[in-house]
């Protein structure tokens, strides 16, 4: 697959279409598409229109642009957007618009892409289906019957079904790689401190990172390259001091790839195949694979459910109806405020996750669950260590199957957990991974391969997932079947 970024930019530059066409040809995208797949909350029209007329100035001016200018694209709503309503699909926020952009989002005005509007997510991150926001469900492009995956659904969904050329997530446990698998996206997960989390509102700080989604590799590769600079406003960021767009063909002869056996167990058919076809070709093209030992799927999902859970409950303890988003109506005193502001404003996952976060830090229980579940957390990033002094990367499914109906796993929290098991590894040792799709299941689902680095080679996984999509994109794209009527 062609870079999507790169062609239009050459439709651009070479004056084949205006910046001002380009934006008004995905704002109609949306207005047709977007009431059946609900993937926007709010639309920033005039934002795009006023960026795209100043591209196009540029251009007629003789003034070169940059590889985003012009780019139609979309912002998770959990992403600090300066008077832009930011709701994170809560209630609580219902009518918050920062004073500032996060550093992402500076950094995508800096090279002057348009920005359509604020895309659909789980409350807060909280969510593998794009179900649990106050704004309604986003559905698939694939099957609008199916959930986009979460948390970040509306982006997935958006870039699928082209009302947006790319678009920005969020990635806590599994929020950008999971929905861009299930409709069919690249999806990149950085580093912890890749990209600055200034300005991304946060769920669980030690986890949380911004990153795109895409419909092609090299088009991660170009916004990887424009988001992830050092910034002093996150004690966090380091930043990237390369540009991946300029390896990403490299030739992959003698690089070695660990496939972790457990993370095949129980997969479907479909998934299992594919991803070993994958392999092959991975194989032919001089890569080594070799089997890897990785014994964590038994820990993961406590550690990631207690930690997550824990830093949720300190960090949305700072919606209490004072300082800004929902107030209650009517209380009796400052204590009422705070527990009916709270208790309207917050949806039931994450109500239940604020419960459990307070549960694990309490006095008597911090020993048996938090400390536990940091002890096993540096277990985990060390059987990672161990497995990255033998190899360049790592191959696993993204997820155990591809999306499901919706309304299924609302019923059941645990079921919903559970989806989440080889992604949350990831977050949990701080490591960059990526997601493309690698074929079809028997109903036309796509399905996702994850390839993840070892910390700050995102270089590394771009060049691989860049190899095998020039050799298989023919299979591995298709347009949803839910298209423009
Ligand atoms: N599904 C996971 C959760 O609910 C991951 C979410 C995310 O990455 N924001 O926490």
């Amino acid at each position: 697959m062609k870079s999507k970024i790169k062609t239009l930019n050459e439709l651009l530059t070479s004056k084949q279409i205006s910046a001002l066409e380009l934006t008004n040809k995905y704002i109609e995208n949306i207005n047709v598409l977007n009431p059946k797949l609900n993937a926007f909350i709010t639309r920033t029209n005039e934002i795009a229109i006023k960026t795209a007329n100043k591209v196009d100035k540029k251009i007629a001016s003789g003034e070169s642009i940059s590889l985003l200018s012009g780019i139609p694209m979309c912002i998770k709503d959990n992403i600090s957007t300066k008077n832009i309503k930011t709701t994170c699909a809560s209630k609580i926020l219902g009518d918050y618009s920062p004073i500032y952009d996060a550093f992402a989002v500076e950094s995508l005005y800096d090279e002057d892409a348009v920005i359509l509007g604020k895309a659909n997510l789980d409350e807060f991150g909280m969510g593998s289906t794009c179900e649990n926001s106050y704004y309604g469900a986003t559905l698939n492009p694939f099957d609008i019957g199916k959930v986009a995956g979460g948390s970040s659904g509306g982006v997935a969904s958006a870039v699928s079904s082209n009302m947006s050329v790319f678009g920005l997530g969020t990635d806590t446990g599994g929020s950008i790689r999971q929905p861009a698998s299930f409709c069919g996206c690249v999806g990149l997960k950085p580093t912890y401190g890749s990209v600055s989390r200034f300005g991304a509102i946060a769920y669980c700080s030690s986890f949380d990172q911004i990153g795109p989604i895409t419909s092609s590799v090299y088009d991660a590769a170009i916004v990887l390259d424009a988001i992830s600079k050092k910034d002093k406003r996150d004690s966090t960021s380091i930043g990237l001091d390369y540009l991946s767009t300029k390896t990403i063909n490299n030739d992959i002869k003698g690089k070695k790839i660990g496939i972790p056996s457990a993370f095949f167990n129980g997969l479907t058919q479909n998934i299992d195949s594919k991803i070993k076809t994958a392999l092959k070709e991975f194989e032919e093209m001089g890569a080594t694979i070799v089997e890897i030992n990785l014994d964590i799927l038994e820990s993961v999902l406590p550690v990631y459910y207690i930690l997550a859970c824990a830093e949720a409950s300190s960090n949305l303890a700072r919606y209490d109806g004072i300082r800004y988003g929902h107030r209650a109506n009517v209380y009796s005193d400052i204590d009422e405020l705070i527990t009916k502001t709270r208790d309207e404003g917050f949806g039931s996952e994450v109500k239940k996750r604020i419960m459990l976060g307070n549960y694990v830090l309490s006095s008597g229980y911090y020993d048996a669950y938090y400390k536990k579940a940091q002890i096993l957390r540096n277990k985990i990033i060390n059987e990672f260590d161990k497995a990255f002094e033998n190899v360049d990367a790592i191959i696993t499914p993204t997820v155990a199957s591809t999306a499901f109906k919706s309304g299924d796993l609302t019923k059941s929290s645990v079921d919903m957990y559970l989806t989440d098991i080889y992604t949350v590894p990831i977050n949990i040792a701080s490591l960059p991974a990526i997601s493309i799709p690698c074929g079809y299941d028997d109903d036309n689902m796509p399905i996702g391969m994850q390839i993840i680095g070892n910390r700050f080679c995102e270089n590394t996984i771009l060049n691989l997932a860049y190899k095998y999509e020039d050799k298989n994109s023919d299979k591995i794209y298709k347009e949803p079947s839910f298209w423009r009527e």
